[in-house]
């Protein structure tokens, strides 16, 4: 596997108190435990940490020195690292990130939170409207940046705030609408990051909700291969025959369940999951995917997009 060495703009980085480290394997910071190495990680505990890299960052942009490539790390979850790993300062968001506080009737929550922290924060306090977070293994700022959703519900429809932070680390508010949010998707301007979010909710009975949830929790041990390490859905839903389609039924259409490429191989039990089935490389999934990708054009005509973000280069 690659090993970076360490880079000459390592003693220039400001100071945090949960340290830098060289060359850290990243398939231990997926859910599809796959991926070459970081250059450098960060763990940030604070934005003002954060906010540091930043401008640290921007200084270097206005020597001249160049900048260097700065990617932000949820849980890992709805991600594939290249076998080559990421060049520059992989952020990973530390405690002291992740605050989670009812305010009324809305939630207010950082992106370092848990989803499922934020849903039973909602769930205890007896308000409905994210719910459907428990069952999505992320973290807020990866459901604010994807736009992340589940039965009918999506992360943008109750948010009421939101805010982000620039390419010079200041922390701003902005309309959700400032990111154009779309079915798992949104924009941001290249090197700002997502810091919190806060929706509205409405009253409901906690058993209720409880019941929602575990409904859902039931529906997802049941339909997905929860035991083997995935990153969720591989595909967008896509057109097929004048109808938004789940993208599951057009990998079965295709007849493309069960393919395998290494240790890479489209699920049995649920064909839009891409799972490792041992010892997996990015360029396994890489080949794969690209297999499925052909069969569906040639067969149903259909081009398909990947829904995982894919991070860093080839070995
Ligand atoms: C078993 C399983 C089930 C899943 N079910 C669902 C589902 O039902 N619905 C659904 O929508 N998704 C689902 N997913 C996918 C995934 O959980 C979601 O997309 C989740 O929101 C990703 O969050 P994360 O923290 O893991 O982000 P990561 O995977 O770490 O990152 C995703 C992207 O967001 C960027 N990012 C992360 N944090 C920030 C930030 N603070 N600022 C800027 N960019 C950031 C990363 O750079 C990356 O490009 C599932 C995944 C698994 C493994």
């Amino acid at each position: 596997m690659k090993v970076w060495g360490k880079p000459i703009w390592l003693k220039e980085l400001p100071p945090l108190a949960g340290g830098y480290a060289v060359s850290v394997a990243l398939a231990d910071y997926t859910t599809i435990k796959v991926g070459g190495p970081a250059e450098v990680m960060a763990t940030v505990g604070s934005w003002e940490e954060m906010g540091s890299i930043l401008r640290w960052n921007e200084e270097r942009g206005t020597r001249n020195e160049g900048r260097v490539p700065l990617t932000v790390l949820g849980k890992g979850s709805n991600v594939m690292i290249r076998d080559g790993g990421v060049a520059g300062v992989v952020v990973v968001l530390g405690k002291g990130l992740d605050k989670v506080e009812v305010k009324g009737e809305e939630i207010y929550a950082e992106a370092g939170a848990a989803n499922g922290t934020v849903a039973r924060a909602a769930r205890e306090a007896e308000l409905d409207g994210v719910a459907f977070f428990g069952g999505i293994p992320g973290s807020i700022g990866g459901a604010l940046r994807m736009n992340a959703g589940a039965y009918g519900s999506e992360t943008y429809e109750r948010l009421v705030k939101l805010w982000v932070m620039d390419q010079a680390g200041v922390v701003r508010e902005v309309e959700p609408g400032f990111v154009k949010p779309r079915y798992r998707g949104t924009e941001l301007p290249e090197g700002w990051l997502y810091v919190a979010g806060q929706w509205q909710l409405a009253r409901a009975d906690r058993e209720t909700i409880r019941e929602k949830m575990r409904e859902v929790n039931r529906k997802r041990s049941t339909t997905q291969p929860l035991h083997l390490p995935s990153s969720g859905s591989w595909f967008k839903h896509a057109e097929w025959k004048g109808e938004k389609t789940s993208a599951w039924k057009l990998v079965d259409a295709a007849e493309c369940r069960g393919m395998r490429v290494g240790g890479a191989m489209v699920d049995v039990q649920h064909a839009n999951f891409f799972v490792n089935v041992g010892n997996a490389l990015a360029k396994d999934f890489e080949m794969l995917s690209e297999k499925v990708e052909a069969q569906i054009k040639e067969r149903l005509g259909v081009v398909m997009e990947r829904e995982v973000r894919w991070l860093g280069e080839a070995e």
